[in-house]
């Protein structure tokens, strides 16, 4: 049943910036210590980093099948990723047994117990990309969390009204109370981004560091970035550099704006080297393709690219670029544009 939900007061949000992600993983760690370390979510990586191109997290996260949403943004039946084959279980490394046996660092897969023959899991193909070295090998990390959605799959698809977006800041909740477990949210949302506690039987989700943000504190996951590659604030500051980056200089782009969901999350493209032809000579091509960014981000990625290449190119020249100067992020305070809020009043 299609139902009307009033739009918050604000909404606050993140910019991350592709091409200074270093794929260390302190982003999922710092989330993951803070706030999911539940028995029954062992799997479940509110915050992950993946590598693309590749299968993504949980696998085929980008293929339409999975997705809830057809390409026009119309619901269709989405799908619950399976343990074994979309999340991956964890295994026990093996690492010494190996090192002590041969006195060399593990081949590929043998740091896997054989009684946990794994074929998939986070990170499985972390660092593999695509192309070949060294005419166009290529790949970056994608950092992935809620998107906060202005129109979110999740809350619509739950019958009990479990799931909320808060009037205050936008920012959108699963009410544990209220949850049955039902999985309807995990299903419908094309991001992947709820999961199922299948200890408490209910589903959970990043809550963008709720308890930091009405302190005016940014999310861990971006406080603790040691790439200062994330930005923090309302969407409607236009003192602020998620106004500046998202709709002043527009480099800053939707993941998957095809769902039609609205995200809150926002991406600066990555920039990439030129291809090699067959000679080994430079060409005019960018190893990463643009039809693949725009399998990602959409029509928005070429030309979010090709201002980020001409206020580069100004920068070089000795210009100055205001864009260039906040991406470089000097001082890692002003990626993050938040002040304390009053607390939310509970009836
Ligand atoms: Fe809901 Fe998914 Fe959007 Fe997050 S990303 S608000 S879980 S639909
Ligand atoms: Fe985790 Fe907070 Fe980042 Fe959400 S905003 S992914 S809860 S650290
Ligand atoms: Fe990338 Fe920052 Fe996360 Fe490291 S902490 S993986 S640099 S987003």
């Amino acid at each position: 049943m299609k139902q009307d939900f009033a739009a918050p007061d604000r909404q606050v949000a993140m910019v991350l910036d592709l091409n200074k992600c270093l794929g260390c993983h302190t982003c999922s760690v710092a989330c993951k210590k803070l706030w999911n370390t539940d028995d029954g979510t062992g799997y479940a990586y509110w915050n992950n980093v993946e590598t693309l191109p590749g299968k993504g997290y949980p696998a085929r996260v980008h293929d339409p099948e999975t997705a809830g949403r057809d390409l026009n943004g119309a619901t269709k039946r989405g799908q619950i990723p399976d343990l074994d084959t979309g999340y991956g279980r964890a295994w026990t490394f093996r690492h010494k047994d190996v090192l002590a046996s041969t006195g060399r660092p593990a081949p590929e897969k043998e740091w896997l117990r054989p009684v946990e023959a794994a074929q998939w899991g986070p990170n499985w193909d972390e660092d593999h990309g695509e192309g070949s070295y060294p005419q166009d090998n290529h790949y970056f990390y994608l950092p992935r969390l809620c998107n906060h959605c202005t129109h979110p799959a999740c809350r619509d698809a739950c019958p009990r009204g479990a799931i909320h977006k808060r009037q205050q800041d936008g920012i959108v909740l699963v009410d544990q109370d209220r949850c049955h477990g039902y999985r309807f949210c995990v299903e419908a949302c094309p991001y992947k981004k709820v999961y199922y506690d299948h200890v408490r039987q209910v589903s959970a989700k990043c809550i963008f560091c709720m308890p930091r943000i009405e302190e005016g504190v940014a999310p861990a996951c971006a406080r603790q970035c040691p790439g200062r590659l994330r930005f923090v604030g309302y969407r409607d500051d236009r003192e602020g550099p998620i106004w500046k980056l998202v709709d002043k200089w527009q480099v800053a782009i939707a993941l998957h704006p095809e769902y039609g969901l609205g995200p809150n999350v926002f991406y600066v493209p990555p920039m990439s080297p030129p291809r090699f032809d067959a000679r080994g000579v430079a060409t005019d091509e960018p190893r990463i393709p643009l039809a693949y960014l725009e399998s990602l981000f959409g029509a928005a990625a070429g030309p979010a690219l090709a201002v980020l290449h001409a206020e580069r190119d100004k920068a070089k020249r000795g210009e100055s670029s205001e864009l260039m100067d906040l991406l470089i992020a000097y001082d890692w305070q002003q990626n993050f544009k938040l002040e304390p809020q009053h607390r939310e009043v509970l009836s």
